[in-house]
């Protein structure tokens, strides 16, 4: 990995950052509703999971008791809005019985892993892959790992920075090193400014968004939104709308 290519993801962090500012993720109230929501995101929009999320605050199970007690078929009915939810139902059930088994139902003890192992325990669960790992380690437990999505690899492939062979790990740590030494932004809480305008991916800030967290995972769970604002509205899979893209001075062929 190059200099070059640090120096660019540097380069498009600090400009996001300078253009929409903090994104306030990840949008939840605990940690709980950060690891179902990563969960039920897989393979559908989020307008679905938020609803599915309002169902089950609605129906006071939006905990680990909760999920514990709800017999696996009236739980995939709950979520049925988020699409697969036999399977998420399943997947959800497998999580609590681990969280169980393994930490007496802690996420403070299992949060308490070192990053690795912890990183290692969650991907050999059932319909854990990667980026929920991920999403699970950085958003609900702080821990600083790079999360990476399909716009970070598509808007890192036109740039030329990483090629279509690159794996996922390969391009996870190639973000964490760019990201090292990066100083975390100062966090705004204003929620409406938060609001106003285009502004990436941004949420309203939340009790987990506004937590403490070390400073290295405020950069990774800042840049990780910020991409997905770029991806979301500019870098589309069949379309790249570079002429309003803030990162267009960046395209090889711009330099
Ligand atoms: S839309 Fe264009 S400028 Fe923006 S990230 Fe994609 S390729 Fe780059």
């Amino acid at each position: 990995m190059s200099e070059a290519q640090h120096d660019a993801i540097r380069a498009y962090y600090h400009t996001l950052f300078a253009a929409w500012g903090c994104q306030h993720w990840w949008p939840a109230q605990s940690r709980f509703e950060v690891i179902v929501g990563a969960y039920l995101t897989q393979n559908t929009a989020w307008t679905n999971v938020e609803k599915t999320l309002g169902n089950l605050r609605k129906a006071r199970l939006l905990t680990i008791g909760g999920i514990r007690r709800t017999p696996q078929p009236k739980l995939a009915q709950l979520i049925r809005s988020s699409g697969y939810f036999r399977q998420k139902a399943q997947r959800l059930k497998t999580f609590v019985r681990f969280l169980d088994a393994r930490y007496g139902g802690s996420l403070v003890r299992m949060f308490g892993r070192p990053t690795d192992e912890l990183r290692e325990e969650l991907l050999a669960l059932h319909g854990v892959g990667s980026e929920t790992a991920d999403s699970i380690l950085l958003y609900a437990g702080n821990h600083p790992v790079f999360v990476v999505d399909a716009y970070t690899r598509r808007i890192l492939e036109r740039h030329n920075i990483v090629s279509a062979k690159a794996n996922y790990d390969e391009i996870r740590e190639l973000c964490e090193q760019a990201l090292s030494e990066t100083l975390p932004p100062k966090r705004s809480l204003d929620g409406a400014a938060a609001l106003a305008g285009p502004r990436g991916s941004c949420h309203r800030p939340s009790r987990v968004s506004t937590a403490p967290r070390p400073a290295l995972a405020q950069v990774f769970n800042e840049m990780h939104g910020l991409i997905v604002g770029v991806g979301k509205t500019y870098c589309l899979k069949s379309q790249s709308r570079c002429d309003q893209c803030p990162l267009q001075k960046f395209l090889p062929e711009a330099k």
